[in-house]
């Protein structure tokens, strides 16, 4: 329905002639475009076509009512309004029917002048508009609200994730260990933590310089992804450290699971890893599992540390 101008295309229903042609010249002279059905048959058939955003109707016809004519166009076209046109016998009944059937007014015949006509046109266009608007309003609200809630995800996603691996950052690893503790304590399960240390990192970045080390911590962080199940959680602790959450996981069964990342690591080309001591890339890995080795957050975590570092301890390249 094109609707910008002032000028509107207009279906005008009556069988009798003299009528539809008084309605017609009068809209026509305030500029729209007319058209003109002698039925309501003739007038479904042109609506059918191309829906009008207004229509005029007389009540009785021959065939097909003006009821049953603005009943049926409302149910192709709901945004439509209808006019319907009714003799001073009865007014009343007719009006009330038609307004309940959804018609926008009543016009009485015989007009007492063809003002009548050009006003009620006038305000059925006046709300044919804001019902546009309303709509054209509508659908820009949900779409500022899709954009606003993708932006709320992009924001949430960027502010639990470290900025040169992409996995998890430290404060979500919190976040996350505190939840997992909530959880096992109330169902009586066990989940294992596993920490890793890279082994003589400093030695690499001396050596290799800093942007390669940052390359070799993306690798790993891929190897740690592709190595873990997806229900396990890995984050970057920090600079070269890595803390990973193992749910339903107990120390037997985490241990297997550290020692095949420490293997799967200490196998893998890494450019450069000829610099470091043994000619490759190792982790010392120390496991805490939950609840033996600590009930809560801060036991835990400390635990899996110094479990780290008696891993390093003894050597490296080892899980302790
Ligand atoms: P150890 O086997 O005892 O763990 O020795 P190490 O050299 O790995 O440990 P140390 O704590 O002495 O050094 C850690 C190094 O990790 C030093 C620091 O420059 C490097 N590092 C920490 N964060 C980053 C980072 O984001 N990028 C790079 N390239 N290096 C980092
Ligand atoms: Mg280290
Ligand atoms: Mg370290």
């Amino acid at each position: 329905m094109n609707t910008t101008s002032d000028s509107m295309r207009i279906l005008v229903t009556d069988d009798e002639e003299n009528i539809r042609t008084v309605v017609s010249r009068a809209l026509a002279k305030d500029g729209h475009g007319v058209t003109e059905a002698v039925s309501g048959e003739q007038a479904m058939e042109a609506f059918v076509l191309q829906p009008f955003p207004l229509v005029i109707t007389d009540v009785k016809m021959g065939g097909m009512s003006g009821i049953d004519l603005l009943k049926r166009i409302k149910q192709i076209s709901p945004d439509t309004q209808v006019v319907i046109m009714t003799s001073s016998e009865s007014p009343e009944d007719t009006a009330l029917t038609a307004m309940r059937a959804g018609a926008y007014d009543c016009l009485i015949k015989p007009f007492e002048e063809v003002e009548v006509i050009s006003n009620v046109a006038r305000r059925a266009i006046e709300k044919i508009r804001l019902t546009e608007e309303n709509r054209g309003l509508l659908v820009k609200l949900k779409q500022k609200n899709e954009e606003l809630e993708y932006a709320d995800k992009a924001l949430r996603e960027l502010s639990i994730r470290d900025g040169l691996t992409g996995l998890y950052n430290h404060r979500y690893f919190q976040e996350t260990i505190a939840s997992e503790i909530f959880r096992s304590r109330r169902y009586s399960r066990v989940f294992s933590l596993l920490f890793m240390d890279l082994d003589f990192f400093k030695k690499y970045n001396d050596k290799k310089g800093h942007p390669e080390g940052d390359k070799l911590l993306i690798t790993l962080s891929r190897m740690l992804l592709e190595n873990l199940r997806t229900s396990d959680f890995v984050a970057r602790y920090g600079g070269e450290e890595f803390v990973m959450i193992l749910p339903e996981t107990p120390k037997i069964n985490a241990f297997g699971v550290a020692d095949e990342i420490r293997g799967k690591i200490a196998d893998y080309p890494f450019d450069g890893r000829e610099v470091l001591p043994q000619g490759k890339v190792t982790v010392s890995i120390g496991v805490a599992t939950y609840p033996e080795d600590g009930s809560d957050v801060s036991s835990l975590i400390l635990f899996a540390d110094q479990a780290l570092y008696q891993a390093k301890r003894q050597g490296r390249n080892r899980v302790s």
